[in-house]
């Protein structure tokens, strides 16, 4: 029996009730018991004992109930305002499962057409062996959302922020549209993170995220996540535990070390990312600057109205096309050519060669990528370094 003087801890706060560095930081853990681990240790073990004769489900690493995947699934779900989360080997095996958990043979998904290259790649190459027909919307004719429906639509995919012009998309609207026709909505939020933007908070029924991206943040480990409801995210689990696709624990217990900084690193990358769209939008050899933080940017007011932070992704046209931008990339000394973003580091990479690399001169152009358009993914640095980097490289020689 308890007794006044036992060493019973208090009962935790309710975790709702904690901010997002508190969650970051903690989950949703409360005191822990004497001589434990402040950190988690890495349980690196495929399978667990099991009591013999149980019928409960056994440990098994595939099945995604080690630990270190349980653990983080807690905090994401925790920071994204969702009922349940899981993790997954890459962003892509996230995208992947969170349509197969809701799509049939015969079922139609209407895609936006401002989404992420592989996931393009993805839906064009692969689901048609599904007898899954995707219809691609230009989110600026917003009517035709409810236009695109079918009897037979059955998601909505969204991506947003988008790559590399930084759109922002309202999704109220849309998730209106969606809940009215019993159509189910898919939200890639990776170039916001869950401190910057919620989706399922704006009526999203599945938030997608590359944890190779700010969740993890420090470009060292492959990971994707889904949040939802607990019956959406059961089917992606089972799914999983079919398809293949666990993240090991090594991995997830990278993530979570990452994800202890997120809510840190978010406010240095929203703060480096609004110094230099304002340094680049006053520098003469720069003709655009695509940042949702600036009044310039065709989506400032719902990015204001909707997000917790700009971000740290900004696109820059460089004048005098792609040698111009071909001279940039080589006399930067700090911020570093290459792909993939949202770690800790500065990266910049060119669209033309990268994401949209499968599309001709015109077409990019037609959708608003000039050659000469670089995409900078402003790292946790002192900002003054990175604006001299840029500078330097800029400065006529
Ligand atoms: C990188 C990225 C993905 C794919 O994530 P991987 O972890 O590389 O599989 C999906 N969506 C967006 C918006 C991304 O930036």
């Amino acid at each position: 029996m308890t007794t006044p003087s036992s060493p019973t801890p208090p009962p935790d706060p309710t975790p709702p009730t904690r901010g997002a560095s508190t969650i970051a930081v903690h989950g949703d853990g409360g005191r822990k018991s004497d001589w434990s681990p402040v950190v988690p240790p890495i349980v690196q073990s495929t399978t667990f004992v099991n009591p013999v004769g149980s019928t409960e489900e056994v440990l098994y690493t595939r099945y995604g109930n080690n630990p270190n995947q349980l653990e983080i699934g807690r905090k994401y779900a925790l920071l994204e305002g969702a009922e349940s989360a899981l993790f997954l080997s890459s962003g892509m095996g996230a995208t992947a499962l969170a349509h197969l958990s809701i799509l049939r043979p015969g079922d139609h998904l209407v895609s936006s057409l401002w989404i992420y290259g592989g996931t393009r790649r993805l839906f064009d190459e692969e689901f048609g062996r599904f007898g899954i027909e995707v219809t691609y919307v230009d989110p600026d004719e917003p009517r035709q959302w409810r236009a695109s429906l079918r009897k037979n639509t059955r998601a909505i995919f969204i991506e947003t922020p988008t790559n590399p012009l930084l759109r922002v998309i309202d999704l109220g609207p849309i998730a209106v549209t969606a809940r009215s026709h019993g159509v189910a909505l898919l939200v890639d939020a990776t170039f916001a993170s869950p401190i910057n933007f919620r989706p399922l908070a704006h009526g999203a029924d599945v938030a997608i995220t590359s944890a190779t991206k700010y969740l993890n943040g420090h470009s060292d480990v492959i990971a994707g996540a889904v949040a939802g409801s607990s019956s959406i995210i059961d089917e992606i689990t089972r799914l999983m535990r079919l398809w293949g696709q666990a993240i090991d624990p090594h991995a997830a217990w990278l993530i979570d070390r990452g994800m202890r900084t997120l809510p840190l690193r978010m406010a240095r990358h929203n703060e480096n990312g609004m110094a230099i769209a304002r340094w680049a939008s006053g520098h003469p050899k720069i003709t655009k600057v695509h940042y949702p933080g600036l009044a310039t940017h065709p989506d400032h007011m719902v990015a204001s109205s909707t997000l917790d932070g700009f971000g740290g992704m900004v696109g820059l046209e460089v004048e005098g096309g792609v040698r111009a931008a071909e001279r940039l990339l080589k006399r930067l000394t700090l911020i570093q050519h290459a792909p993939s973003l949202a770690g800790v580091e500065s990266l910049i990479s060119e669209p033309r060669l990268t994401s949209h690399v499968a599309l001709s001169p015109e077409a990019r152009a037609a959708i608003g990528i000039a050659d000469g358009f670089v995409r900078l993914s402003c790292g946790i640095e002192d900002s003054p370094d990175l604006v001299a980097d840029l500078e330097h490289a800029l400065a006529p020689s």
